[in-house]
């Protein structure tokens, strides 16, 4: 973790005040927005780089306004995964190494999976039409950059945590996979690179219309694998399963054991 350098961060977040407000052209409706868009611009253009801190009191003085909007403004871009909240140290750039994303994708393979059995249990047309609609939106989308590109990714997965039914599930999901879509937006815009894959998530709608040959394991560790190598590393699966295989309808229990 980079040490605090608050000279520097005086001087770029004067030079993001300037910048930013000339660049965008959104208008924020209030205050904490206006503060949340342009922070988020600061740490995509990597004026604030992984690792640094987010002093809340230093970025209150900056921007000239209370503790309370820049706290708010933090939250928010906690919940978006682009800041790290760390007990007792403060907030901070996302900063994961490639250890902490595959333990992340361990949980994700897991909990997703439940996920996607419960969405598929308690489907009704209204969100089948939801989830196909954003299968769609994503099929033919240009997203503008590759936080965009993200975004309506993890719209789609949070669609089916949310449509789980089970809310404790849906928080934990909301809790610890976000950061782990801007950890890797973040990288791809580093290397100015168009990567994003989005065409691939009717697969995993198709799970949840019972008209897959996959279980919603094995459809998770395939998605995970467009992008990771050996996703299942660190989970369970990867000692009983190593190489997913189809099973019969209905058998999907049986990838998980608790030998
Ligand atoms: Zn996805």
């Amino acid at each position: 973790m980079r040490g605090l350098n608050y000279g520097r961060l005086n001087t770029e977040i004067s030079q993001m005040s300037n910048v930013i407000t000339s660049a965008n052209d959104r208008t924020p409706t209030t205050l904490k927005a206006h503060l949340v868009t342009r922070l988020r611009d600061a740490i995509i253009a990597r004026r604030f780089k992984p690792g640094d801190r987010m002093n809340e009191s230093q970025l209150a003085r900056q921007f000239g306004v209370s503790r309370i909007p820049v706290r708010e403004a933090l939250q928010q871009l906690q919940e978006q995964g682009l800041v790290m909240n760390h007990p007792r140290r403060g907030m901070f750039v996302n900063i994961l190494s490639d250890d902490d994303c595959q333990q992340i994708n361990g949980l994700r393979i897991i909990l997703e999976a439940e996920a996607l059995k419960l969405c598929r249990a308690r489907l009704t047309a209204a969100s089948e039409k939801q989830l196909l609609d954003l299968v769609e939106r994503m099929e033919n989308s240009n997203a503008g950059s590759e936080i965009d590109a993200a975004a309506l990714d993890l719209e789609f997965h949070r669609a089916i945590w949310n449509l789980s039914g089970n809310t404790y599930l849906e928080k934990v999901l909301n809790s610890q996979v976000p950061m782990l879509f801007a950890h890797q937006a973040l990288e791809y815009t580093s290397n100015n690179e168009k990567l994003w894959p989005l065409y691939h998530h009717r697969q995993l709608l198709d799970v949840v219309l019972g008209k897959s040959e996959q279980t919603a394991e094995e459809a998770m560790i395939a998605h995970l694998r467009l992008r990771y190598t050996n996703p299942e590393r660190y989970s369970s699966l990867a000692y009983a399963s190593p190489k997913p295989q189809a099973r019969e309808p209905g058998d999907e229990a049986g990838a998980i054991r608790r030998d």
